[in-house]
């Protein structure tokens, strides 16, 4: 998937998706706000963590590292420059995640 680099980025499809989140529209992350596109929760929503969960059965440390990486982009996206803020994010997105 290569370097996240701004928001003109290649990894933005169009309707500001990101690919790695599959091709269909239920509970995957918008940008650049990463609210989920089916319900507007913070992503990732209830829904969207069980679906990541089921994709992701047979490889959690995929799914660990596509969390990890989410984070970092929603940082930057989000403009959360202050160690809170980017904890606060990375603790929505990460901490879930089953090991
Ligand atoms: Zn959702």
């Amino acid at each position: 998937m290569g370097v996240y680099k701004s928001a003109a980025s290649p990894l933005y499809g169009r309707s500001g998706m990101l690919p790695e989140f599959g091709t269909d529209t239920v509970h995957v992350p918008g940008t650049p706000d990463w609210r989920c596109i089916a319900d507007g929760a913070r992503w990732p929503c209830e829904a969207g963590r069980q679906r990541l969960t089921e994709q992701h059965a047979d490889r959690p440390a995929d799914l660990l590292t596509l969390m990890k990486a989410s984070a970092e982009r929603a940082c930057i996206d989000l403009g959360a420059d202050e160690p809170a803020a980017r904890e606060a994010i990375h603790r929505h997105m990460v901490d879930w995640v089953p090991t």
